[in-house]
């Protein structure tokens, strides 16, 4: 007697489309990454700057510091406030190279894209990944940025240039820095392909989380400044102001 289901059979195609949730293990319906329960409860980012996305009370508004010191980007596309369990999922994917945790985020953060589009916002001729000091690339064996745009490039069909800009200053300390200290040591930090071609193009930066816009602004400065047209910014979360407490923590 037979018990094992031919593989062309009903029941073989329903356990392969048998999906559970990646967050709370609950069965989907269809081929999302997570249920819709959990998506509901992920840190949306509500009203932000129209620039920074730094989140603000009301809509429609333009940050103080994005007013005073226009950045050299135009504006930040990003899904989420850095809080659970986005963070949570980010440091896994960062530190513990969980990839189906990356690529969930980089899923998600492709359909906000793609919404974006829908809604007007241009799409960009290329994605460019925020590169990654050489000692902390040996350290972790991957950058977390690349494989974000890899993935977003797959998914939106959009070509992707890792080789555009490098790291030529180890900027990896950059956290213990005070903003305008961040400024001063990320001046110098990058440098252009020999070969980039950029003019007249419009390049979206794309890394995982936000926090001053420093590091997106040395990069915008450096690709405009080369010619290009536009530079947008691409991350997964945005953390608000240090001791802000008109944006949700969820
Ligand atoms: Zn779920
Ligand atoms: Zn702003």
């Amino acid at each position: 007697m037979r018990c094992q289901p031919r593989y062309d059979g009903p029941v073989y195609i329903w356990l392969k489309n048998k999906q559970s949730c990646l967050l709370c293990q609950e069965d989907v319906e269809d081929t999302a990454p997570i249920c819709m329960a959990c998506e509901t409860e992920l840190p949306w980012l509500g009203e932000q700057c129209l620039t920074c996305a730094l989140p603000l009370p009301a809509p429609g508004m333009t940050c103080g510091q994005c007013l005073t010191h226009p950045p050299a980007f135009e504006q930040v596309a990003v899904p989420w406030l850095y809080g659970f369990p986005v963070d949570a999922l980010i440091t896994r994917f960062k530190h513990n190279a969980k990839w189906p945790y990356g690529r969930l985020l980089g899923e998600l953060l492709a359909q906000y894209l793609q919404n974006r589009f829908d809604e007007h916002m241009p799409r960009p001729d290329a994605l460019v990944p925020v590169p990654m000091a050489t000692r902390r690339l040996r350290q972790r064996g991957f950058n977390q940025a690349a494989m974000l745009a890899n993935w977003l490039s797959e998914i939106l069909q959009i070509g992707c240039d890792e080789k555009l800009v490098r790291r030529v200053q180890d900027t990896s300390a950059q956290q213990d820095l005070k903003a305008e200290a961040r400024k001063k040591n990320l001046r110098n930090a990058f440098a252009l392909a020999p070969d980039a071609t950029v003019t007249g193009l419009h390049f979206a930066l794309v890394d995982d989380v936000l926090t001053t816009g420093a590091t997106a602004h040395a990069l915008a400065r450096l690709l405009l400044n080369a010619g290009a047209a536009r530079v947008d910014v691409y991350c997964l979360a945005r953390t608000p102001k240090p001791g802000d407490t008109t944006s949700k923590t969820l």
